[in-house]
């Protein structure tokens, strides 16, 4: 039996016990074959990896590779759509990062 709509609808519409666990015998062999696995897992790193090349264009590459592993194709979008973060100097007065908004240093305070 396959794991197909056409063939699911038919023998849930039959009513019969026996063909309906049959069917779900069949789908969960589906589920348990180790190739649909191997090419999801290939999926979703490819997607983490465009999202990696995306995020390294506008400067946030840990959020856009985490944006492209847990949405895909349409994490990408969002993160063409973001804008471009801009990469600011240190605070001059001691040396931490500083945020692109911030305007003074989260760390000492001085204006920047
Ligand atoms: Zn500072």
């Amino acid at each position: 039996m396959n794991c197909d709509i056409a063939t699911l609808m038919q023998v849930l519409q039959s009513g019969d016990p026996d063909e309906q666990l049959q069917a779900l015998d069949a789908c969960f062999a589906v589920l348990a074959d180790p190739s649909l696995w191997y090419w999801l897992i290939g999926f979703t790193l490819v997607c983490a990896l465009v999202g990696a090349l995306i995020g390294r264009y506008k400067n946030a590459v840990v959020r856009d590779t985490l944006l492209g592993l847990a949405l895909g194709p349409i994490g990408w979008g969002i993160s063409l759509l973001l804008p471009k973060t801009v990469s600011r100097p240190p605070c001059r007065a001691c040396g931490k990062p500083t945020e692109t908004n911030d305007k003074f240093c989260r760390h000492c305070g001085t204006p920047l």
